[in-house]
């Protein structure tokens, strides 16, 4: 996919799934601005493999759910490159465990991430992106959002929230050029998965028809296909990259 000429903004872009974004983008021809929260070395990694690519890049440190950190990123981006056409909301986090005994704090953190920092990013761009009569916003929603999943009301209802913001802001931006839209991943070898104990893998795998975990590239390669400037007539959706797990 041809990316030349074009800014992607990719939060959460150090590691799993958001590394791959910056890498497809890149060899795509894109600037990339990385957002990471705080791994500095996988984030200098990550932009020294999209440099090798050929591409420019512009690594900051910002935590998506501080309003101030997420206009100093935005603001970086237009600064550096002089727009932002596409926008990869990616950045995400789990806190699990079932209800009774989930802490309020841990309710808190993963809303403040997920959905809370989908929220400050799109805002921070909507109006250059209006500005420009052009932009692509590809969110990161989970299957889990779908369909739920026991141990993770906290998750799931940050990534139903993803879903509805997605369709929502879609209408608000369809007639400036903007598309906004969602993707949910199954399950994904990341590190956000690793910590999974082996026998709710196993569980997992048997409830995928194409019989594999997916792979962090399975689902950059759909975010991509999305953030094409080919893809203007398709927004408000979300498009389940998950091996069929959600049929
Ligand atoms: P991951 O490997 O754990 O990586 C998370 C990334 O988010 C890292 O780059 C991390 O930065 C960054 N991050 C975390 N909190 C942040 C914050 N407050 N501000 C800015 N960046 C922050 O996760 P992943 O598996 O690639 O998941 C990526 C996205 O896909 C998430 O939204 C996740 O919910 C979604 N997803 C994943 C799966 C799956 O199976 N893996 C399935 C469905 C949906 P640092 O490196 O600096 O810590």
């Amino acid at each position: 996919m041809n990316f030349s000429g074009k800014t992607a903004i990719v939060t959460g872009g150090s590691r799993g799934i958001g590394r791959a974004v910056c890498l497809e983008l890149a060899r795509g021809g894109a600037n990339v601005v990385l957002c990471y929260a705080g791994n500095e070395e996988a984030a200098r990694a990550t932009a020294a493999e999209c440099e090798a690519l050929g591409a420019s890049v512009l690594t900051v440190k910002c935590d998506v759910s501080d309003s101030a950190q997420v206009k100093t990123l935005v603001d970086s981006a237009i600064t550096a490159c002089g727009r932002v056409d596409i926008l990869v909301n990616n950045a995400g986090i789990t806190r699990d465990g079932l209800l009774m005994t989930m802490k309020e704090e841990d309710f808190d953190a993963v809303a403040a991430t997920n959905l809370k920092g989908t929220f400050l990013c799109m805002k921070a761009v909507a109006r250059q992106m209006m500005r420009q009569r052009y932009g692509r916003i590809v969110n990161l929603s989970s299957v889990v959002g779908v369909r739920g999943n026991a141990g993770q009301v906290n998750y799931a209802a940050s990534k139903a929230g993803v879903i509805g913001m997605t369709k929502s802001l879609a209408k608000e931006l369809a007639s400036r050029g903007v598309t906004v839209n969602a993707i949910a991943p199954g399950f994904i070898e990341t590190d956000m998965t690793a910590a999974m104990p082996e026998a709710a893998k196993t569980a997992t795998l048997a409830s995928i028809p194409m019989g594999r975990l997916g792979q962090a590239e399975d689902v950059a390669r759909a975010i991509a296909f999305l953030a094409a400037e080919e893809s203007g007539y398709i927004t408000g959706q979300v498009l389940c990259v998950d091996g069929g797990m959600a049929m």
